[in-house]
């Protein structure tokens, strides 16, 4: 048997009730064959694999707090520290009822090979809780994250790990947090990512995943002999990634027609109205029948399982930028049926395994989550760096920054796909990439 699949095998039994670590796992070692059967006897002699698989720790905790009625409340609280071979832990919080230590370890997993892919010295980690922030007070929201940090301070710190936002944690979040971390340390220091502006937050984080999306995506295209100009664009999801995805998009002259959240859909053939959808999901914080109801040309359309939702729409470019697993086989065979030819993941892991090849067998060029919304992180790291060195760079300098890195990720995994014999595989390439200057490290620093 090979050494993978030997790996697989232990993998899959000592995490049997965590399905979305597993498809991680499956589809990172899957593609990494062509390296690991290269380098075979080095890589099973240190145990790379068992090493990488197995997070170096893992934090489960309780978040007690009060809500609006005097009632105590429980939630349980996840960080997971996978592997700090090339720089501290980093990764988001994700607060959604959907969230096990299952969905926190695949995050984690796959956040090392990401942050990687960046070029900047970040490790892999991610963390969250099953809290769900829909529908609560402000003051309810300030007392979750008051009781999580509380907990979670022990683990964390500038040069430790870095936590960031993610589904459920935006900028009033990780305010909460930041406060709260402040009142128990006693030290103000770059501990959390995604901060506000006057206390070391960075301009363009709030853009940087869904405009990192659009400057990869472009390069890509300008690498085959086209570019975002004219192309019609399907994206899914109405938050942080989604929305300035479709900015950029629209900024590059490409029309975005659908947009979507988690009870329905938006087909607006005008092109999607940014500022529109901005006020409804960022100020508003309602649902997307408001924007319908505010705009002639779109229609709302219910979610309904069993249907393709946005993935029906005839485009060119597909962005999905909600969820895991929101593109599935059979959304991929309609999107290959209307001429797709480009999918690129600003969420992460949304698109199954299956799904995943048969756009690849049907030469649609994809990009993974990892390559693709690699930008949101890169510019966590890019805040962690004016925090030390406390500067603030301008929006053009960060944006600048984010798109050389962008172009730079999309070459480095081309490149790598072409090194393995493996060419136009952007997933194998970036999961290659990645995983190259990891091993590299881990190998320097011994058993540990
Ligand atoms: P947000 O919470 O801001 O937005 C998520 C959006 O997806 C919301 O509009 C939500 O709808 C929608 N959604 C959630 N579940 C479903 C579903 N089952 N079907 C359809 N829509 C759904 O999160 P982000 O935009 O920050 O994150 C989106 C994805 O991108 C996640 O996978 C995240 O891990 C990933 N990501 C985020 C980064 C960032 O910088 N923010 C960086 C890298 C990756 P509703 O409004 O109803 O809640």
């Amino acid at each position: 048997m090979s050494y993978v699949d030997e790996v697989l095998e232990v993998v899959q039994k000592k995490n049997a009730d965590q399905p979305e670590f597993l498809q991680a796992v499956t589809e990172v070692l899957d593609s990494l064959r062509p390296v690991i059967d290269a380098n075979e006897e080095l890589y099973r002699k240190n145990a790379i694999l068992e090493r990488i698989t197995e997070p170096d720790r893992q934090f489960i905790f309780r978040v007690p707090w009060v809500d609006d009625k005097g009632q105590v409340q429980v939630n349980r609280g996840f960080r997971v520290q996978f592997n700090n071979a090339i720089g501290p832990y980093k990764g988001g919080l994700r607060l959604h009822p959907s969230v096990n230590l299952g969905i926190i370890k695949f995050l984690g997993f796959e956040q090392i090979f990401k942050n990687s892919l960046t070029t900047l010295p970040i490790g892999g980690g991610k963390g969250g809780s099953d809290f769900d922030p829909k529908g609560k007070s402000d003051r309810e929201i300030m007392a979750f994250c008051q009781s999580f940090m509380t907990e979670l301070s022990k683990y964390i710190g500038a040069d430790v790990d870095v936590p960031a936002g993610d589904i459920g944690t935006g900028a009033r979040e990780i305010g909460f947090m930041f406060g709260q971390y402040k009142r128990i340390r006693g030290t103000f220091e770059g501990v959390l990512t995604g901060k506000g502006l006057t206390y070391g937050g960075s301009l363009a984080r709030t853009e940087a995943t869904g405009y990192g999306l659009l400057y990869l995506t472009q390069e890509m295209l300008k690498c085959h002999g086209q570019s975002m100009e004219g192309k019609t664009v399907c994206v899914s999801g109405a938050g942080n990634v989604a929305i300035y995805a479709i900015q950029k998009a629209h900024q590059m002259g490409a029309k975005v027609v659908t947009c979507s959240d988690s009870t329905g859909w938006i087909y607006d053939p005008e092109g999607i109205d940014v500022e529109l959808l901005k006020e409804i999901k960022e100020v508003k914080r309602a649902r997307l029948t408001e924007y319908a109801a505010a705009r002639k040309s779109a229609e709302y359309h219910e979610k309904k399982n069993g249907e393709h939702g946005v993935w029906s729409v005839k485009c060119d470019i597909a962005l999905p930028c909600a969820t895991q697993n929101e593109l599935d086989i059979e959304d991929a065979k309609m999107l290959v049926a209307n001429g797709v030819i480009a999918v690129c993941e600003g969420a992460n892991m949304p698109t199954t395994l299956d799904a995943t090849k048969y756009l690849q067998q049907n030469k649609v060029m994809f990009v993974g989550g990892k390559a693709a919304n690699a930008g949101g992180v890169a510019t966590s790291a890019l805040e962690m760096s004016q925090n030390s060195e406390r500067l603030s760079w301008t929006f053009e300098e960060v944006d600048s920054k984010l798109q050389d890195i962008m172009i730079t990720i999309y070459h480095n995994i081309d490149d790598a796909a072409k090194r393995y014999g493996v060419e136009g595989d952007y997933v194998a390439g970036a999961n290659i990439a990645g995983f190259e200057k990891v091993v590299v490290a881990m190998l320097a620093q011994g058993v540990c």
